[in-house]
């Protein structure tokens, strides 16, 4: 047996033989050629071809994964219409008097060669696509045999890494498990695993010869064993079998209400930290997403990302939402949460520090700036705000105030935007105890009970030692959740759970019995929190 260990991206148990991937040969030679226009007309026709082909994956795609997987094939297509792209080629022919296949792998090699050294995370992955796109037009010019995976059988597909369009012209039915050396976790084949719903690893540096050989994929610890041996292979047909069980059970639960046995229905949403767990949320059927930690955005950049980066992150996630609730929770920065270019001091206590809402209120371009952001994105879908770590009413009308600045320069400048519903999240005590004030200024509230916990019971999350004495079923804790909602209730607003309690399933039917409107939790969470709430009866 041999056990290998990668990066895990998605979780779950797959058994099977081994079908590595082999990629097109498209080696490409470089030749003298007589007539460039020729040469350039041929080049132009292969790019028609290839945009054929495109359409055929997109089709495809769009019916087999959905609408995000398969609008690659349309930025594929758009990627060959690039300006640039084209005017370089035709240049190379012309000049060089080169062959059409040199003058399109070279510009590819340029093109993804530019993106590779791109800061920005998003702009750095565009390089595998450019890559792919080219090695289309040089295989279609070449007549190149096709790459693949020579299985008849459902199997552990191993690859070196994986293009979107080499995954896409897989029959899935094969698939079992996604296995790469290379990629990352934002990678296609990342969600794609996702949206497959099966175990994927990165980073697995396997041997070449185990085509065929049986192989266990355990997505929850990152690992693989090839030809494992009868103890562990029993071992995990156990657990496959105990997951497939539960599997399906709450996979018959998508698409059902989130509704007691009595009819009292409550909004089950999806926290989320970035644009690539929309994936997941859809996925797990989630009706909204309660929470969006944009702080990430700000995390995976080296400066303050600009109106325009957040704005296209905010737009895309509420069109994938597809006019679903999208809660964009401001910047919550500071704490745990360091970013370096916000220059922050260093604190003796930073969970009581210069965070989250205070940072903004005191550094107003940065508030605005994501706030135009936000407002620009509502147009796109059903977008709202919410505030972190309020503790005063003079905060929440700050807020407000900056709200109103915000749309009043939107206006001016005649830039559409949708109807915001604005929230707090109440994670401090002082914002529980005024809560029947709080609530005639806002549409809703979000409990934060990760930081409500905490500064209830002056317990440091972060400190692990301290994970005993963290108890968020605190007497405290649900006496303040109950004063919480009917605080809002009498207000006019309505109240929800983000904090990680919300998906505690022993407390589904007290959370009901409160008068929750509404729990926001790990997409992976949704279903079985559907199931409790369905299999709870408020009449009893
Ligand atoms: C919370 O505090 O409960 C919460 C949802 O916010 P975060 O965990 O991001 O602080
Ligand atoms: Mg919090």
């Amino acid at each position: 047996m041999i056990t290998m260990e990668g990066k895990s991206v998605f979780s779950g148990v797959a058994i099977g033989p081994v079908a590595i991937f082999t990629k097109a040969d498209t080696q490409v030679r470089r030749e003298s050629i007589e007539d460039p226009e020729a040469e350039i007309a041929r080049y132009h026709q292969a790019t028609e071809e290839a945009k054929d082909q495109l359409q055929v994956l997109y089709d495809k795609a769009l019916k087999e994964v959905g609408e995000e997987s398969a609008f690659l094939f349309q930025s594929h297509q758009l990627m060959l219409d690039d300006l640039d792209y084209v005017e370089s080629v035709e240049n190379i022919i012309r000049t060089q008097k080169t062959n059409a296949e040199y003058a399109v792998a070279t510009t590819g090699d340029n093109m993804a060669e530019i993106f590779a050294m791109m800061d920005d995370a998003y702009m750095k992955e565009r390089a595998a696509d450019v890559k792919d796109v080219t090695n289309r037009v040089v295989g279609i010019l070449s007549g190149a045999g096709s790459a693949g995976m020579h299985a008849t059988e459902p199997s552990i597909l191993l690859a070196d890494d994986l293009a979107p369009s080499e995954t896409v012209q897989l029959d899935k039915s094969l698939v079992l498990s996604f296995v790469t050396r290379h990629g990352s976790t934002n990678s296609h084949t990342a969600i794609l695993a996702r949206t497959m719903n099966i175990p994927a690893l990165i980073g697995v540096d396997y041997p070449e010869d185990c085509e065929g050989k049986m192989a266990i994929v355990d997505g929850a610890i990152g690992k693989i064993f090839i030809e494992p041996d009868e103890q562990t292979l029993n071992e995990y047909k156990k657990k496959k079998a105990e997951e497939e069980e539960k599997a399906a059970l709450l996979e018959q639960l998508k698409g059902q209400e989130n509704i007691t046995k009595d009819g009292r229905k409550i909004n089950l949403y999806a926290n989320i930290g970035g644009v690539k767990d929309v994936a997941s949320v859809l996925e797990n059927d989630a009706g909204g997403i309660g929470l969006f930690r944009s702080e990430f955005l700000y995390l995976e950049s080296d400066t303050y990302p600009t109106e325009e980066e957040q704005f296209a992150a905010y737009r895309k996630v509420a069109e994938m939402m597809a006019g679903k609730k999208v809660i964009i929770r401001t910047l919550d920065i500071g704490a745990d949460k360091q970013v370096d270019y916000f220059e922050l001091d260093k604190e003796d206590n930073p969970a009581l520090g210069y965070r989250a809402i205070r940072i903004c209120l005191t550094r107003e371009e940065v508030f605005k700036t994501q706030l135009r952001a936000i407002y620009r994105a509502s147009h796109y879908g059903t977008v709202s705000i919410m505030f972190p770590m309020i503790i005063s009413l003079d905060e929440v009308k700050k807020c407000k105030d900056m709200a109103a600045l915000v749309q009043k320069e939107l206006d001016v400048e005649g830039i559409p935007y949708g109807d915001v519903e604005l929230g707090i999240m109440i994670e401090t005590p002082a914002a529980v105890m005024i809560s029947d004030e709080l609530a005639k200024e806002v549409d809703f509230f979000s409990v934060g009970t990760n930081d409500l916990t905490q500064y209830t019971l002056a317990i440091d999350r972060q400190n692990p030692k301290l994970d005993d004495f963290y108890d968020s079923h605190h007497p405290a804790i649900l006496r303040m959740l109950k004063m919480i909602v009917d605080n809002a209730h009498a207000g006019g607003a309505w109240a929800g759970i983000c904090g990680e309690l919300g998906a505690d399933t022993t407390l589904t039917e007290e959370f009901l019995r409160m008068g929750f409107d509404e729990l926001s939790v790990s997409p992976s969470m949704i279903l079985r929190v559907r199931e409790a709430v369905r299999n709870t009866d408020l009449s009893k």
